[in-house]
């Protein structure tokens, strides 16, 4: 009989476990921590969207709607994408299940991610993010928040060498004069811009200043900046946000080439990098995007967030302890196993950590609960049974004392 083909992984996916899972683990445990100290709600969305969510929302000329999105039709006929990013559907749930009735609405969530793209070091088909969003706040303040909750978080997950880059988009009027200006300096360079800039040009010209390609670099860095152009309005905006960062002791630099491309970017614009995942260094990112609310038909809502890649900050974590064992039970003999099970039940119902191997003889179960990093040993054979004790041994440093069974899970704690 021919041997059956196991299936493969599919590229760009990953099977989380060991240390991995435990690096992963953390991060989401230190965000659910962080987020409820700032007073964001956990909210979970579908994984799936109608396919237009993220084409109105997220804009047609991206990367991300254009090359990178899974979009498939279901087996009504109705075409449907895997989430690429968290927000666009946290603004369809606004507002398809009312929830304008309670801004400004403080948001968090986290889970899997899906984009079509070259698979490398910290890039995925299958990622995950944690998101953070305020919808229905046009105050600089909602800014300043999230700023200074994602500083908190990457400090609290002991990452060191991230540094927050700011940038200010600026207002509609702002954003328009600006634009007009970009478009002058880069038609003159026409020549030397890269094809995918001249695609750019056309359709997302803010999109060449960060540009990666060299041949875009000179051209980019002698484009006008937007300083110039800011309203007083923005640029009261911008000196609330930096004023506010100040204040919280976080600290940022300004990146004037920082940018977003679509339209209804607003203000801030930021990006927490580090140089130690080489091209992957972005590791959080977000803005202002006053105006997305409305690209899905709904009314005028302000709103601000960013995600993180989960990936990312797990590389840049210490790395994490394995969980702890309070004790590993070690049954000498066929009685004993047969006590030994109903120990088991009790400890862990008492709250204790506690394994049992399914079979071996003392010496596999000892070294069974070293391999655990388990703190005691409990040893059971017909003496103790007979008894009515346990022998509790402490691995660290192999001290053994009798315990009434009944005072096992006092013994451990
Ligand atoms: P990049 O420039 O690295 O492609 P991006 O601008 O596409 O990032 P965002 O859409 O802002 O990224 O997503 C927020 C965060 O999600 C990124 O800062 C990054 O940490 C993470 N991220 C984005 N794409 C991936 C991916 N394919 N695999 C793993 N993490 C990712
Ligand atoms: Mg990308």
């Amino acid at each position: 009989m021919a041997r059956i083909q196991t299936p493969h992984r599919v590229r760009g996916t990953q099977d989380i476990f060991g240390e991995d899972q435990r690096r992963h683990a953390q991060v989401l445990s230190t965000f659910e921590r962080v987020r409820a100290l700032y007073c964001f709600q956990r909210v979970d969305i579908p994984m799936f969207e109608a396919t237009e969510v993220f084409a109105r929302s997220i804009g047609e000329t991206t990367d991300v709607v254009s090359k990178e999105m899974y979009t498939f039709p279901d087996r009504g006929g109705d075409s449907l994408t895997l989430r690429p990013e968290f927000t666009a559907g946290i603004a369809r749930a606004y507002l398809t299940e009312g929830w304008q009735q309670f801004a400004p609405l403080k948001l968090a969530t986290s889970g899997p991610v899906f984009r079509y793209e070259r698979p490398q070091k910290g890039r995925y088909r299958q990622f995950h993010q944690i998101d953070a969003e305020i919808l229905g706040a046009a105050e600089p303040a909602a800014d300043v928040e999230l700023l200074v909750m994602a500083d908190q978080l990457i400090a609290e997950l002991g990452i060191k060498g991230v540094t927050l880059q700011l940038n200010t988009l600026g207002d509609a009027e702002t954003r328009d004069v600006w634009r007009a200006a970009l478009v002058a300096h880069f038609e003159t360079h026409r020549d030397a811009l890269s094809e995918d800039s001249l695609v750019r040009l056309e359709k997302n010209p803010m999109r060449i200043l960060d540009s990666k390609d060299p041949r875009d670099r000179p051209i980019a860095d002698a484009a006008p900046d937007i300083d110039a152009f800011l309203t007083d309005e923005a640029r009261a905006f911008f000196e609330a946000v930096t004023g506010g960062l100040d204040a919280a002791g976080v600290r940022w630099t300004r990146n004037p080439r920082l940018v977003r491309g679509l339209d209804y970017y607003r203000h801030t614009a930021f990006e927490f990098v580090t140089d130690r995942l080489g091209a992957q260094g972005t590791v959080l990112a977000g803005g202002r995007y006053d105006g997305l609310i409305e690209s899905l038909g709904g009314p005028p809502t302000p709103g601000v967030g960013w995600a993180a890649g989960v990936e990312r900050l797990a590389m840049l974590v210490a790395e994490p302890a394995a969980a702890g064992v309070d004790a590993v039970i070690v049954p000498m003999g066929a009685a004993a196993e047969a006590r030994a099970t109903g120990l088991l039940a009790e400890l862990r119902r008492a709250g204790l950590a506690i394994d049992m191997a399914f079979k071996g003889n003392m010496k596999r179960r000892l070294a069974r609960a070293d391999a655990l990093g388990a703190r005691h040993a409990l040893i059971l054979g017909d003496d103790e049974l007979a008894a009515g004790v346990v022998q509790v041994k402490t691995l660290a440093d192999g001290a053994q004392r009798q315990v009434p069974m009944a005072q096992a899970a006092e013994a451990l704690r």
